[in-house]
């Protein structure tokens, strides 16, 4: 008869068929992926739904009207969740390092701001260097630090975004995303990349709390670190290094 107990080294493989840690979290990453994906077209089939019920039925009055509006709400949260859960798994994907001009990184996330806001409120002083990065996943690092400036600027204030970097002593580069908005307390700032975390101040703003924790990810993932300060005169300063040769980046992808 077979032991019902497996007996098993600690220092080595899981037992036969029981998934390692490892493999455990690669299996819900991926389960996540095909979840969040799979929701994208429920979600977009629903919202279509509410488009054309306000649309043939707008005359049923404004208690109608707000239980729309409601709906709407609810829907755009679902879909900003799952595009960031999206997000959060792609973060993890093998990187495609290449050099790649942070000019034009920029300039791309600035150009779709712009088209949102209607102006761009960003500008960038001096001149970018070129980095060895994941072209794609640095964007989404630049465009989360961007749109956070935008969105977390009180309503009524024109938005102002400084974009600049400098290379330190050993090569590395220092990129900073600054902003005038409403700040972040300083007994907070230890926690803001904290998977969920919002500040107190945040509650008028919407958002789930995750975007920072992947530009962590994806800051680390090219061997770099991410943090923020108060700005002198009022709002942010959000900052990220990343390494100064594409060997340092490729040794720490590998991580
Ligand atoms: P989200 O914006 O979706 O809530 P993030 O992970 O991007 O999630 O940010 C986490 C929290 O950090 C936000 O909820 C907000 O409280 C704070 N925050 C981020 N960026 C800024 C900023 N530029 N100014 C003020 N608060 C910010």
């Amino acid at each position: 008869m077979r032991s019902a107990i497996t007996f098993c080294d600690p220092t080595t493989a899981a037992p036969q068929g029981r998934p390692d840690a490892t493999d455990r979290e690669a299996e819900l990453r991926a389960l996540m992926t095909m979840a969040s994906h799979d929701l994208k077209n429920p979600l977009a089939a629903v919202a279509a739904r509410v488009e054309m019920l306000r649309a043939d039925h707008g005359d049923l009055g404004d208690d109608f009207l707000a239980d729309l509006d409601a709906i709407e709400r609810g829907l755009h949260r679902m879909n900003r969740l799952t595009q960031e859960l999206l997000d959060y798994a792609r973060a993890d994907r093998d990187l495609d390092l290449t050099p790649s001009p942070l000019t034009e990184l920029v300039a791309d996330v600035v150009a779709d701001h712009a088209s949102t806001t209607g102006a761009a409120p960003v500008t960038v002083v001096g001149t970018l260097p070129t980095v060895v990065v994941d072209a794609p996943l640095l964007r989404h690092v630049l465009d989360n630090l961007v749109g956070n400036a935008i969105k977390y600027t009180p309503a009524g204030v024109v938005p102002d975004v400084e974009i600049r970097a400098h290379t330190l002593a050993d090569g590395t580069s220092r990129i900073e995303v600054a902003d005038h908005g409403i700040g972040i307390p300083a007994t907070e700032q230890p926690r803001i990349f904290d998977a969920f975390h919002r500040c107190a101040n945040s509650g008028g703003y919407p958002g789930t709390g995750l975007g920072l924790n992947i530009c962590q990810r994806i800051v680390e993932r090219h061997g770099g670190r991410i943090g923020v300060e108060s700005n002198t005169g009022g709002g942010s300063r959000f900052w990220f290094t990343l390494p100064g040769t594409a060997e340092t980046a490729r040794q720490a992808s590998l991580v």
